[in-house]
């Protein structure tokens, strides 16, 4: 899907840039094929047409045929509205005053990187001036139990932690909050909960759970840029459960080339605000809709 995305428009746009004489015609065929592109990674018809008609109609307005260099200005309308498309950015994660625990909840299917990024996110929250704690959520990983003990300790973030043994995510959420609010110095607590390698019921009932129970101030959805189409309908069935604030799309650094910023963000309808660029904790970055429309572009 990101492959075709990014051939596709990449193929169209190369065709314009080097062109000196525009038409309607072959800006209409460029369009077609950049349409095309967007369809084929399954942005929505209506944004797709919608997005081309808008570079049309900017593209007319601003003159592009008669200008000295048509082919690189009307790179430079869908550049524009790439942006557009992914925007606005909203980077807050709405943090209430020191004298609170402000609850953030990852979600995400298994694998996405929820647990890599809870410790990225405690990273980025204490070179900000903040003090937060992490809770092992995630009872179906053992292992990420383990995970984030390390992270923890790299970090030098407490870790709220339980036997999962007969144990359950909310319980061990509320137990979480207890335990941040009784310590005193803590201001934000992460939720690292479970993923599955697919969506399915149990794992939506359990967030739905924790969501109700916790009321986190901010439902983060870990989304791995790499998964295509998995990554699309997953967005859209955690948000309709619910109710993302934001995504954060991770594994950036590897051959993606962001596509699902798009998808992602139309489905959901939400910002994403991060981005991991790495499997190291200082990987975590602010998103940018206009350097993900040049990674688009190519
Ligand atoms: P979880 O199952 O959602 O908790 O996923 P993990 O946090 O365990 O991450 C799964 C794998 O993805 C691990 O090997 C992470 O190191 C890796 N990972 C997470 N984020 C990134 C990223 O931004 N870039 C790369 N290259 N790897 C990542």
């Amino acid at each position: 899907m990101f492959e075709s995305i990014t051939q596709g428009l990449t193929g169209a746009l190369d065709a314009l840039r080097g062109q000196t004489k525009l038409t309607e015609k072959n800006i209409a065929d460029s369009l077609g094929q950049v349409r095309q592109a967007l369809l084929e990674a399954d942005v929505a018809y209506d944004v797709a047409k919608s997005f081309t008609d808008r570079v049309t109609e900017n593209a007319i307005g601003r003159k592009v045929l008669n200008s000295i260099n048509p082919g690189q200005q009307l790179v430079g309308v869908v550049y524009e509205e790439l942006i557009h498309l992914m925007g606005p950015v909203d980077h807050s994660l709405h943090l209430a005053g020191k004298d609170e625990v402000t609850v953030i909840m990852l979600c995400g299917l298994q694998g996405s990187g929820k647990t890599t990024t809870c410790g990225k996110l405690s990273r980025i929250l204490m070179n900000s001036g903040r003090r937060p704690m992490m809770v092992a959520a995630d009872l179906q990983r053992p292992a990420a139990i383990e995970q984030l003990k390390t992270l923890g300790g790299q970090l030098d973030v407490p870790v709220h932690f339980e036997d999962p043994q007969g144990n359950s995510a909310v319980n061990v959420c509320r137990n979480g909050l207890k335990a941040a609010k009784a310590a005193g110095n803590i201001d934000t607590l992460i939720l690292d909960t479970a993923g599955r390698l697919h969506i399915d019921d149990d794992l939506m009932k359990e967030l739905e759970q924790i969501d109700n129970r916790l009321h986190p101030k901010q439902v983060l959805f870990v989304c791995d840029a790499m998964t295509g189409q998995d990554a699309v309908n997953s967005a859209k069935a955690f948000n309709e459960a619910l109710e993302l604030d934001g995504v954060i799309l991770t594994k950036l650094d590897g051959d993606a080339r962001g596509g699902a910023a798009l998808s992602v963000k139309h489905v959901t309808g939400v910002p994403i605000k991060y981005v991991g660029v790495g499997e190291q904790l200082d990987k975590l970055q602010e998103f940018h809709p206009d350097r993900m429309a040049e990674r688009i572009l190519g």
